[in-house]
């Protein structure tokens, strides 16, 4: 039972630690602070060199499964909204292969990584292994406690509804936990990490925002997506400020009449009618269409 113990003190820490960074960092962690990580005065790198599976000596379940930002397809979502994550080859009495495999048997909860730039992860935790699936090589992983549940009901097939529910709900999931942080790094990353409407530079302050907001069918692509600052992010969600399709900013009439202190004169009322600043690669421009599509709704709300 010493084993176990000692198991469930380094994941609690290691969340803990993840917890840390996050605070201080935000979602994008460096490979530098991941291997920083020390356990009762040992040190124990979190994440496997780029790709790969996690074993930690004393350990017989993973600790975390990465994936490289080189290959990030190469990890996919199941026709029923789960997370697949690849064997490392295809010999499942692989040493690291048999730890995952151990990990799935006694529902060890792990650290997803992905590689998001060189050196750049975010963290997804606790995960779970569900089910191996050996034919492809591959395992089934719930990205939430819930979905680990709801997966591991013995009656799923007897229950197509209920199983089609489960799938939206997966997909939902996966969205908000994997595809979000990888479409602000993208979003961020064109605009060179300045704000498309004022260019400030402060990356804490920044974000990514939609054009065609994802709860209506917009896509996680950086041309349905503007670097802006929080300020600017709000004005643009809630049409005190428009973006129009020729790339220049409106400030709603009615904003633009009131008087208040520094923040509504300069940030806001000083760029009407200023020209956003777009990314340097013309392919990461914000989609025209869907500016427009959004322009009808900022003047509707004017
Ligand atoms: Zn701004």
């Amino acid at each position: 039972m010493a084993a176990n113990d000692f198991d469930e003190r380094l994941r609690a820490s290691a969340f803990a630690y993840l917890d840390r960074l996050k605070a201080i960092h935000g979602e994008f962690l460096s490979h530098v602070d991941l291997k920083a990580f020390t356990f009762e005065d040992r040190h124990v790198s979190l994440l496997q060199h780029m790709r790969g599976i996690r074993v930690v000596s004393g350990l017989d379940a993973a600790l975390s499964i990465t994936t490289s930002f080189k290959s990030p397809y190469e990890d996919e979502i199941g026709p029923d909204g789960y997370f697949r994550y690849k064997w490392q080859g295809k010999d499942e009495d692989a040493y690291d292969n048999r730890s995952l495999l151990r990990a799935m048997r006694d529902q060890r909860p792990l650290i997803y990584f992905e590689g998001v730039a060189s050196g750049v992860y975010t963290a997804t935790y606790p995960v779970w292994i569900m089910h191996s699936e050996a034919d492809q090589h591959r395992v089934v992983v719930a990205l939430t406690e819930d979905l680990q549940w709801q997966r591991s009901t013995p009656d799923l097939l007897q229950h197509p509804v209920d199983l089609a529910a489960r799938q939206r709900y997966a997909e939902r999931i996966v969205r908000q936990r994997l595809h979000q942080p990888r479409f602000s790094r993208q979003v961020l990353q064109a605009y060179g990490y300045r704000c498309t409407v004022c260019r400030l530079r402060r990356r804490e302050l920044l974000e990514a925002a939609h054009i065609k907001d994802d709860a209506q069918g917009g896509r996680p692509v950086v041309t349905n997506g503007m670097a802006m600052c929080a300020i600017h992010h709000r004005a643009f969600d809630t049409n005190v400020l428009g973006v129009r399709p020729d790339y220049v900013v409106e400030i709603r009439a009615d904003v633009m009449k009131d008087q208040d202190g520094p923040t509504l004169r300069y940030a806001l009322q000083g760029l009407d009618r200023a020209r956003i600043v777009l990314p340097r690669r013309p392919e990461a421009h914000p989609d025209r269409n869907l500016l427009e599509e959004r322009y009808h709704g900022f003047k509707a709300a004017g």
